[in-house]
């Protein structure tokens, strides 16, 4: 099949189509490509209750189900529909590499499958980074939606592409979120513009190496037809722009949190500017937003509002609209969120900062700040992330099982601040947690949960560790009230 092609010239009668993975992608895929008259065969590693429930659904349809092995390729396999996670040295996809047969992950199938139900192919503005994905494309939606298009934020963010592809809604555009495993197996994804937010180590177990997570992550700007959007702050995102193969015309357009160049977004006063969607950019810049008008203003959010902005006016949206988008922006939960104040110290809760990328943001947002982090390291050194923000720290809480790493980081770099560390991880913990930053805190400061960790020695994931924070900050806010 060739890479422009949709699925509408594809013949789908009779092909074999191999699903690896029943899940939030497989099922729907599965039953995409079965009404479209393939042979579907879908495979899975597990073998429990909840997959044969959804697999006697499946082959209710006529769908073969094979559970409790997904290594081995059905030997007809012209096609292999894979989950985004699977990780890319599984022997299944070894024999299909062998045997030439294409493997496309869901972002590759809805792609190939936009404008199949005779709607409209809507193009897509795409976002990718380690950092901000979500944020941003939520931002984008919103300024896409104050401009009067018809567009939903879709992709690795709640949404289904292929639902978003395949429904009953017609869109103008999409604004899609991807990951760096759905890029991998998205070869001939082209959408109209894309930005790389920023590029920091994180699942190389997966990719093998940095140079490969790059990889995957620059090949959301082949084939772009308008702007690669990249972050001047960040090199290895701009070094992505020159290695992909665009379309004639296509242009690279950097953000900056500084005043911008030619070809640049940035800030001047307070102002998010324009200096590359305007009539004569050597001479003249546009004004599309008070930093104020960003929800929270804090500096890398400033530069997911100026990624969001760069795309949006890429698509052709006027200026007025990117204010009043920026501004009906509400942040999803546990990303930097106020909680409350209590006798003049604040309460942030950023439970989704997970790595120590997105930590040194966080903490780079506040003055002085006492800091409630730890959980599971996956791997991750803290040395730098102490450093950098040691000025700023007027205490720390560390909490969860990997927390002398950061204990150690912290001796290294910062031995005059002060430390508790918290030896227990039961239900209470993260109240004990909190009430011991508010003793450490001072008028002014700010409590920032910010674990630069994941969560799942103590919880089920960092929605429940922000909800404890949260829950225990109100319960000290009802008793001072
Ligand atoms: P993603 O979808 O990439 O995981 P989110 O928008 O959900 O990103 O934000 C995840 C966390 O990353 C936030 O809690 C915040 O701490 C941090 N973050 C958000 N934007 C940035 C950015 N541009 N640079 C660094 N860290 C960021």
């Amino acid at each position: 099949m060739g890479s422009q092609e949709v699925s509408s010239t594809v013949d789908w009668q009779g092909k074999h189509v191999t699903v690896a993975g029943l899940g939030v992608s497989g099922i729907p895929a599965a039953r995409a490509l079965h009404e479209r008259g393939a042979l579907v065969t879908v495979v899975n590693d597990g073998d429990d209750e909840r997959a044969r429930a959804q697999a006697a659904e499946l082959e209710a349809l006529g769908i073969t189900v094979r559970l409790g092995d997904g290594a081995t390729l059905p030997p007809s396999t012209e096609l292999v529909v894979t989950a985004p996670g699977w990780q890319p040295d599984k022997p299944l996809f070894l024999a299909a590499a062998e045997a030439g047969v294409p493997v496309w992950g869901d972002v590759e199938l809805a792609w190939r499958l936009r404008g199949d139900n005779g709607r409209k192919a809507a193009p897509w503005l795409a976002v990718t980074g380690t950092n901000g994905k979500t944020t941003t494309v939520r931002m984008l939606a919103s300024i896409l939606q104050a401009a009067g298009l018809r567009t939903a934020a879709v992709g690795n963010i709640g949404v289904s592409l292929l639902d978003a592809v395949l429904g009953e809604t017609e869109y103008d555009v999409l604004a899609v979120e991807l990951s760096s495993y759905q890029l991998h197996w998205a070869p001939s994804l082209r959408a109209h513009s894309a930005a790389v937010l920023n590029l920091a180590p994180d699942h190389l177990d997966w990719h093998g190496s940095m140079a490969a997570y790059a990889a995957d992550k620059g090949r959301v700007y082949e084939g772009n037809t308008v702007a690669c959007v990249y972050n001047a702050a960040d090199p290895a995102t701009e070094d992505l722009v020159r290695e992909a193969d665009v379309e004639e015309g296509c242009r690279a357009i950097g953000f900056t949190l500084g005043a911008p160049g030619p070809s640049q977004l940035g800030v001047v006063d307070g102002i998010l500017v324009d200096r590359a969607f305007v009539a004569n950019r050597q001479k003249q810049a546009q004004e599309l937003a008070e930093v104020t008008d960003v929800n929270p203003p804090a500096p890398h959010n400033i530069a997911n509002a100026l990624a969001a902005a760069a795309l949006a006016r890429a698509f052709g949206v006027e200026p007025a609209a990117v204010r009043d988008g920026l501004r009906a922006f509400r942040p999803d939960a546990h990303r930097i969120e106020h909680v409350a104040d209590i006798d003049e110290v604040r309460y942030v809760d950023d439970s989704k900062a997970t790595n120590t990328h997105a930590t040194e943001a966080s903490l780079a947002a506040y003055d002085s700040i006492v800091w409630i982090a730890g959980g599971l390291a996956k791997g991750a050194t803290f040395d730098e992330l102490v450093t950098g923000a040691a000025k700023r720290l007027r205490g720390v809480v560390l909490i969860g099982a990997d927390r002398a790493l950061i204990r150690e980081a912290l001796t290294r770099h910062a031995p005059e601040v002060p430390v508790v560390d918290l030896d227990r991880t039961d239900t209470g913990a993260m109240s004990e947690a909190v009430a011991r930053a508010a003793e450490l805190a001072r008028p002014g400061d700010t409590v920032l949960l910010a674990p630069a960790c994941a969560s799942m020695d103590m919880f089920t994931n960092y929605n429940k560790r922000g909800e404890a924070f949260a829950d225990a900050v109100r319960a000290r806010a009802d008793e001072s009230a």
